[in-house]
This record gives C-alpha cells, sequence and structure tokens, in this order.
C-alpha cells in the first residue's frame, strides 16, 4: 500500500473530565496532526493526493474549528457556556472526553470521511501529538 502524509500543526485548549491530575484543568497544547492517506491508484503524475491539497481542505477544518480553540467534551457545556458568554468563542465540542485518543477519532471518523468524500483517496491514519514526546494513532 502507497500512502502519504500530511503534518498540520494547530494550538488549541481542553481540559479532560475526571483527570486524576493536572489535565483536569483548562490548558493548552500545540498539537501535531499527521493524517496519512491512500488510494487505489496513483494519479498521472505519480500522487496519492497532492500535499498541498491536504493542506487546503484539512488545514482549512482545523484552521476554521481546532486553531486557538477550545476543545471540550459536550459533558463539559457548563464552562463551555462560561467561556462562550466570556469571550464569544465558539467552543468546538466532541462526544467523548477530549484526549489526544478521542480527538484523533473524531477526526478519522467523522471529519475526513466527510471532507474527502468527493477525492480519490481515503484517511487510513491520523497521529496526534498532544506533547512531542506523547502521540496517539487511530487506524
Ligand atoms: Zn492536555
Amino acid at each position: 500500500m502507497i500512502t502519504c502524509t500530511r503534518k498540520i500543526e494547530f494550538d488549541a485548549a481542553h481540559r479532560i473530565i475526571n483527570h486524576e491530575s493536572k489535565c483536569k484543568m483548562l490548558h493548552g497544547h500545540r498539537y501535531s496532526l499527521e493524517a496519512t492517506f491512500t488510494s487505489k491508484e496513483l494519479d498521472n503524475l505519480g500522487r496519492v493526493i497532492d500535499f498541498g491539497v491536504i493542506k487546503e481542505v484539512l488545514g482549512s477544518w482545523i484552521d476554521n474549528n481546532l486553531d486557538h480553540n477550545t476543545i471540550l467534551s459536550i459533558k463539559d457545556k457548563v464552562l463551555g457556556d462560561s467561556i462562550t458568554a466570556q469571550t464569544n468563542q465558539e467552543i468546538y465540542y466532541i462526544k467523548e472526553n477530549p484526549t489526544a485518543e478521542n480527538i484523533a477519532k473524531h477526526i478519522f471518523e467523522e471529519i475526513c470521511p466527510k471532507l474527502f468524500a468527493d477525492k480519490d483517496v481515503k484517511c487510513v491514519a491520523i497521529r496526534l501529538f498532544e506533547t512531542p514526546n506523547c502521540y496517539s494513532d487511530v487506524k
């Protein structure tokens, strides 16, 4: 299988409800996401997909939804509503606790299939670094 991977970085805040330690506090990360794609065959130039197209499609979505935003669980709506009331910020909610695993899973299962539905590629992996030393893979 031939794949191509594009790295996209963004800054976001989150907190983990019921975390045993400091991660229950609202805090931020410089996230680094690696999105891997494959296609049935290479295009006539020899590519799975142009790296620029991944940046344009997924990068724009990340820029509009996650970058410089706060990612919270829908179970954390009281905090989210309070931030929105203070800052007018549109919080990005996911179903589960916003761990690296769950954010990666959300992007892999719900976002990439929609964003690339009209392209001849399939997202086969999302790797999300929460810190330079810690990441989660969803395949
Ligand atoms: Zn964190």
